[in-house]
């Protein structure tokens, strides 16, 4: 049990630490727009059921598929979208570690 509450933990630490490193001016308002990019795993409603600690949600859920992916990668070429962008990686990247330490 103690996996997915570090997860979830990490969802929060992980930008905060990229906010601070990258964006020391307005670390604060890019931390909050990087953590809004969890809104991604509204996804999760449309699984059954809506929440499986043992299940891979990359490649599972839409908005954590491959082709998504893709789509935030090329966002960080958008000065604009760069932030979310960023958000949105630094959450799948997040996602990937823990479906490595599902195995
Ligand atoms: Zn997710």
């Amino acid at each position: 049990m103690i996996r997915p509450i570090l997860h979830i933990v990490l969802h929060f630490i992980v930008p905060a630490m990229a906010a601070r490193l990258f964006y020391k001016d307005n670390y604060l308002k890019v931390w909050i727009i990087m953590i809004c990019t969890m809104v991604i795993d509204l996804d999760h409603l449309l699984a059954t059921p809506v929440f499986d600690p043992n299940r891979c949600g990359i490649a599972f859920h839409p908005l954590h598929s491959y082709p998504a992916i893709c789509a935030y990668i090329l966002m960080t070429s958008v000065s604009e979208l760069r932030i979310i962008a960023v958000g949105l990686l630094i959450h799948i990247g997040l996602d990937a570690v823990d479906c490595v330490c599902m195995m």
